[in-house]
């Protein structure tokens, strides 16, 4: 599902566990990754990972998608979920 990030008002897929500009979880907006974190994984196939929809630009594949879960429980939990739907725009 497409959500309009929180903090940036991007829009973006909920399958991504983080905001790829700001490295914030989409559920409860905390902080997860620091500048430098995020640019440490922003590449894939040698290419920029896209900082607006966070796919590659090589291969077209969704990143962020395989970090650990969040303290909010984003994405295993139910209550993540429900939080989720706030942002929820389709
Ligand atoms: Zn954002
Ligand atoms: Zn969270
Ligand atoms: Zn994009
Ligand atoms: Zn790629």
């Amino acid at each position: 599902m497409l959500i309009r990030c929180p903090g940036c008002e991007g829009i973006l897929d909920s399958r991504m566990l983080i905001c790829p500009s700001m490295g914030r979880c989409l559920a409860c907006g905390v902080k997860r990754l620091t500048g430098d974190e995020l640019k440490q994984i922003t590449r894939c196939c040698f290419k920029p990972i896209c900082s607006c929809c966070g796919h590659c630009h090589g291969c077209h594949a969704l990143q962020y998608t395989d970090l650990l879960p969040c303290e909010c429980g984003f994405p295993s939990s139910p209550t993540a979920e429900v939080a989720l739907e706030k942002f929820r725009i389709d």
